[in-house]
């Protein structure tokens, strides 16, 4: 084989995701699984009966439609409308996706040239390093600092170039919980606007916002042009291993994004969509109680850690809690965790993971809370027993 790497140098050291490793972990140990972020209650029955049906009625069991089946482009269109007033075709303004991660990998292939640079919210989500990477970009991290983890605009102005291509977004933010507040948004959008560049903004979590609200930046002016947002059904209905997501922008954004998309996987999830597009249209009691439900969570497992001795950075939004563990003498995050399920059964994830520069979050930790109460408290008593 010569002595050329096999793995492209793009992917060098993307390795395993640290959710995969940390997931084995738990599963090889039986510590209680707090790192990769899935909910352990499934999503409503109705929309289980929903993807059954349709496989049973022979819904989506060969290839749906390359841009996604109509009813769930409706039913996107619809929740735009319905939660941000935001319109988009459902013909050529939007495109169903195996999960944000298909759509976060279309948008970064299909719109950067090699060379192109990108900005991000550092800590990155891990996919957008590699897909960056894959897309011969480079990444500019816009470094979110504790406790707030807000974004420095001044910073951000000072890192633009003219090789900047996109702000690439993501609100609620995964892993620190920062929410982008309308001032911060309209200051984004505003130099978006000023150097012509493009948004691509992940949205996963726009149900899961405790303080303020979801703003989606497409709706600020100027703004509708050059966005592309991202969004899943993973997240908001708890069926995180059905991998339906979307992307909504204009038609020539999506015709971009939908070009990289046929490519990838061409379609997915046949059946799911068509219960996606039912949960969808739930009433909007769903969308609150879910809310409310995992705002109570973010509550009981903040109170577990911080008696277990973790500095806990309150978070506004998603269901994951940052933490420092410098507080009680550890240095290293990643050593923590991978010790963490022998130490007391418990395995979260090192935020270092998601730096370019480890030392920058090299004691923070990050928790899920997207559990059931009980086993949210029996973490949280693991994780006070160990600390003696
Ligand atoms: N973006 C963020 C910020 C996430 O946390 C996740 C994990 N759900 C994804 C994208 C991927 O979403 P999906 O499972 O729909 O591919
Ligand atoms: N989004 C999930 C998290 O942050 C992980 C999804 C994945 O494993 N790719 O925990």
């Amino acid at each position: 084989m010569g002595t050329r790497p096999l793995l492209n140098r793009r992917l060098d050291g993307l390795g395993t995701t640290i959710f995969a490793e940390m997931s084995a972990l738990a599963t090889a140990t039986g510590a209680i699984n707090l790192g990769q972020g899935f909910p352990d209650t499934d999503g409503p029955a109705e929309i289980a009966e929903a993807a059954v049906r349709a496989i049973r009625e022979g819904k989506g069991n060969q290839y749906p439609p390359g841009p996604g089946i109509p009813e769930l482009r409706t039913a996107i269109a619809e929740h735009q409308q319905r939660f941000y007033g935001l319109t988009f075709d459902p013909d050529t303004e939007v495109l169903v996706t195996a999960g944000a991660t298909e759509a976060i990998a279309a948008a970064m292939l299909a719109l950067l040239e090699p060379g192109d640079e990108v900005i991000a919210f550092e800590p990155f989500y891990d996919s957008y390093a590699a897909c960056i990477a894959m897309a011969g970009a480079t990444r500019v991290p816009l470094t979110l600092r504790a406790p707030d983890f807000r974004p420095d605009l001044d910073r951000l102005r000072s890192l633009i170039t003219p090789r900047t291509r996109l702000l690439l977004l993501n609100s609620p933010h995964n892993p620190t919980g920062m929410v982008l507040q309308a001032e911060e948004l309209s200051a984004i959008a505003d130099l978006a606007v000023e150097h012509d560049l493009l948004v691509v903004t992940d949205e996963v979590y726009e149900h899961l916002v405790f303080a303020g609200a979801h703003r989606p930046i497409a709706a600020l002016p100027g703004m509708r042009e050059r966005t592309v947002s991202i969004s899943s059904s993973g997240k908001t209905f708890s069926f995180t291993g059905w991998k339906v997501g979307w992307v909504t922008a204009s038609a020539p954004l999506v015709a971009a994004v939908r070009t990289a998309k046929q490519y990838l996987t061409y379609v997915s999830a046949g059946p799911f969509q068509y219960a996606v597009a039912e949960a969808l249209r739930l009433p909007d009691g769903y969308f609150t109680d879910f809310r409310e439900a995992l705002h109570r969570k973010r509550d009981l497992l903040s109170e577990g850690l911080r008696a277990a001795g973790f500095e806990v950075y309150q978070p506004d939004g998603t269901y994951f809690i940052t933490t420092d563990i410098a507080y009680f003498g550890e240095k290293d995050g990643l050593a923590f965790c991978r010790a963490l399920p022998e130490r007391c059964g418990v395995v979260a994830v090192p935020n270092s993971v998601f730096y370019d520069d480890p030392e920058a979050g090299r004691t923070q930790v990050r928790f899920t809370f997207c559990k059931k109460d009980d086993v949210l408290k029996d973490a949280s008593t693991r994780l006070q027993r160990f600390r003696g």
